[in-house]
């Protein structure tokens, strides 16, 4: 079997499957034609980069999507009103409604 992404010949076990959007963000669609070393590499340099970045938090907050963990993350724990040093916080359940 080949994979996809470094095009080297391998075997079925060596094999996992790949989310073409991370499911932590919700995403179900997968491929089996990326080997582990790839995929594991395509987690650690592309898909946590996508789930943490803020905008992907907070509509992954808006739309509710938990990640591995069971959390839905909260990009607004701490922010700066603007023009002010002031710092206010937005605290939400463990289901992402507002408290
Ligand atoms: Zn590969």
């Amino acid at each position: 079997m080949k994979c996809i992404i470094c095009k080297e010949n391998k075997s079925y076990t060596n094999f996992s499957k790949e989310h073409i959007f991370p499911d932590s963000i919700g995403g179900n669609i997968t491929l089996d034609c990326v080997c582990k070393i790839c995929n594991d590499l395509l987690g650690s340099s592309v898909d946590s980069k996508l789930t943490n970045h803020e905008f992907v938090q907070l509509i992954r907050l808006a739309l509710k999507i938990p990640g591995k963990s069971g959390k839905i993350p909260n990009p607004l724990g701490e922010a700066y009103i603007a023009g002010t040093q002031e710092k206010i916080r937005y605290v939400f359940d463990n289901f992402g409604n507002p408290k």
